[in-house]
């Protein structure tokens, strides 16, 4: 009986050890609320919060004292580390996705008022004029150092969580963590599994509702980012502006599609695409999906349509009847 008792006690002692380990973070960094939940020392959260938040002081356009800004004012400076690899791996990708990406895109995003939230609808040739300083092989990068050319501006808004997210994994081992998800605002890391061993499940929003989901994705050391035109728009005459542009155009996108979101083991590749794939559109997406083996994306349609990579359908469950998985 005693034994049994020392059995009982010693059980609600771990118990209740393991559940003081559960961690909950807040910050609020890039224009966006994040939240760090994990299992293990309270470090690792302060180390977090520290992290993408000097990574906002480094990477924000508006801030007059962050290197883009001094960047995108002086014309060429040294940047960091963490700029150089972010902008290096952003104009990849930006080659890759056929300019479908462009980092140099904040002349229009400016004329859209999406950075000052001063909106407007610009006329065409303030759109056109801003333009022509769009175009990703304006930058150049020299050992340490990143130059513009044509007045062009960099805003890394596309991948900078993304690359949060991807820092985020060495913080979490350097303290021995193997069980978090961490919202960066709209891009989550799952990493490794619940501590029950089941795997996360990351809820994807439901782009008419998107304080509700639409359905969930079970998963393991993933990253998930998600770009939908609910994020920030703003509505004039009847029609809705969101902060997506279209580099051809310099138009906000206005396409067929409502939300991407891209699943991989890493972020700024997740980030850029779920963007990316955005601006493309339906049948651009779905074609670059086909070609491209290296990450699972869920592309939902404004006529509430869900087109899921066929490698997530079995970890996709719906939770809103109103949409209609597609198989391709
Ligand atoms: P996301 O929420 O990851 O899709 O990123 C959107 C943000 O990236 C916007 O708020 C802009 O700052 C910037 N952006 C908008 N359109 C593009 C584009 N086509 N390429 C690169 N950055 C963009
Ligand atoms: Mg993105």
């Amino acid at each position: 009986m005693r034994k049994l008792l020392l059995i009982v006690i010693a059980s609600v002692i771990l118990l209740t050890s393991c559940a003081a380990d559960k961690q909950s973070v807040s910050t609020e960094a890039m224009d966006t609320f994040m939240k760090f939940e994990y299992y293990g020392d309270e470090k690792a959260g302060d180390e977090l919060a520290d992290m993408v938040k000097s990574l906002d002081k480094a990477l924000s356009v508006t801030d007059k004292n962050s290197e883009i800004f001094r960047l995108n004012s002086d014309g060429s400076t040294p940047l960091s580390k963490d700029s150089l690899r972010l902008i290096k791996r952003s104009l990849e990708l930006s080659e890759k996705l056929g300019g479908a990406l462009d980092i140099t895109i904040l002349p229009v995003v400016e004329k859209w008022g999406f950075i000052n939230q001063n909106y407007r609808v610009p006329p065409k040739s303030e759109i056109d004029e801003a333009l022509k300083k769009v175009n990703y092989n304006n930058v150049s990068v020299y050992n340490s150092s990143v130059t513009l050319k044509n007045g062009a501006k960099i805003d890394l808004g596309a991948v900078a969580k993304g690359y949060a997210a991807d820092k985020s994994k060495q913080i979490l081992r350097e303290h021995r963590v193997s069980s978090a998800i961490l919202n960066f605002g709209g891009t989550i890391a799952a990493v490794g599994s619940k501590p029950d061993n089941s795997p996360w499940r990351v809820g994807i929003a439901d782009p008419e509702n998107p304080s509700g989901y639409l359905g969930f994705i079970s998963c393991r050391d993933k990253i998930i980012a998600t770009s939908g035109g609910y994020e920030r728009y703003f509505d004039n005459d009847g029609r809705r502006y969101i902060h997506i542009i279209d580099p051809k155009s310099g138009y906000p996108v206005d396409n067929d599609i409502a939300s991407v979101s891209v699943i991989s083991d890493d972020g700024v590749l997740c980030d850029a695409l779920s963007t990316a794939l955005f601006v493309k559109g339906l049948s651009g997406a779905l074609r670059y999906c086909t070609e491209n083996d290296d990450f699972d994306c869920v592309i939902v349609t404004k006529d509430k349509k869900i087109y899921i990579s066929d490698s997530l359908a079995d970890s996709f469950t719906l939770s809103d009847d109103s949409y209609k998985i597609i198989k391709e």
